[in-house]
């Protein structure tokens, strides 16, 4: 590892009038240390934000919430009132990582970890994402573990992050702070897909910094879950995953919210699969339609094609078992 400059940070102001090119904030560090044990990440400096007072989870007038950049995944997810209100949510973060890592790892620090392509991480590979114009090896290569919706030709990796995809499908925004103030950004426009330029990855300037993110008050999430199929039972990334937030009444989708996690670039909003159930039955071949809507774009690569069908079985499942049992316990 080369040798890097360190700072404490102990107030945003400091934290984003430090930062500059070839630094980088330092949250949980659970993802930034590895990638810089592999080489991946190579900062001259390392701002260490880890003792800000962004640890807080306040209720917004409009009945939302607003949750600190530095709150702990594992606090997140014991929050009685994002069980309440959000339990995909807390679902989706207990199904991430380890719980070592879920009481390092940080909210901000989740909306910005980078994939766990294996090419991304192996330096005698070709990956456009990590040297631009290389080529990429997932490529014809081993990518079960790949994109399947918005990749390009040039990367084909997939967003690591279970959080986010609960996050997709509540409208979450995102507020990011620099030098020049304060901005929000919606939570679905902040990972880009690959296009041509997938060293691109989100709508953040480098010199800013994530300071919160702000949930809005959504009815429907209160009956709502996250479901996680991923090679073994703990501790391994989707898959597929699905977000999904049902209101039933009288037999018929009163509302709808539904993400997909694994599946692409960026946490994936069911938007088509929420058009057709919108006012649809509430049954299993209603369901089975939604996801076959959202699933008409999916385009696989040459060993991952079993996800299509393994998406629409779980957005199928998932979406029945709310109707069934409701949100977990
Ligand atoms: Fe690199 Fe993306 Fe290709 Fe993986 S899929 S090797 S991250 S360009």
């Amino acid at each position: 590892m080369k040798d890097f400059g360190y700072v404490a940070a102990t107030d945003v102001a400091t934290a984003v009038r430090e930062i500059r090119p070839g630094a980088k904030f330092l949250g949980g560090g659970t993802n930034l240390v590895d990638l810089m044990r592999e080489g991946i990440e190579a900062p001259d400096t390392v701002i260490d934000i880890s003792r800000l007072p962004l640890t807080g989870i306040e209720e917004l007038p409009d009945g939302g919430l607003r949750v600190g950049a530095l709150v702990r995944n594992s606090d997140l997810a014991a929050h009685p009132t994002i069980r309440a209100r959000y339990p995909m949510l807390a679902q989706a973060v207990l199904l991430g990582a380890s719980g070592q890592l879920r009481n390092m790892a940080t909210v901000g620090g989740n909306i910005l970890q980078r994939t766990r392509c294996l090419y991304f991480y192996d330096g005698t590979q070709p990956c456009n994402k990590r040297e631009p114009g290389s080529g990429c090896a997932a490529i014809g290569g081993f990518n079960r573990m790949h994109a399947i919706l918005g990749a390009s030709e040039s990367c084909i990796a997939t967003h690591p992050s279970d959080m986010c995809v609960a996050l997709a499908a509540l409208d979450a925004t995102v507020e990011v702070e620099s030098v020049r103030g304060t901005r929000r950004i919606p939570l679905r426009d902040v990972h880009a897909v690959p296009a041509d330029t997938p060293h691109v990855e989100t709508a953040l300037e480098p010199d800013e910094l994530i300071t919160a993110v702000e949930i809005p008050a959504v009815p429907v999430a209160a009956n709502s879950r996250y479901r996680k199929v991923r090679d073994r039972a703990s501790y391994a990334f989707a898959l597929v995953s699905v977000a999904a937030a049902l209101d039933v009444r009288d037999g018929q989708v009163a509302a709808v919210r539904l993400a997909l996690g694994g599946v692409a670039a960026r946490p994936w909003r069911a938007v088509e699969a929420e058009r057709v159930l919108t006012g649809a039955a509430a049954t299993e071949a209603e369901f089975r339609r939604a996801a076959d809507a959202e699933l008409a774009a999916a385009r696989p690569q040459s060993e991952n094609g079993f996800k299509i069908e393994l998406a629409r079985r779980t957005i199928t499942a998932t979406l029945l078992r709310l109707t069934t049992e409701g949100s977990p316990a």
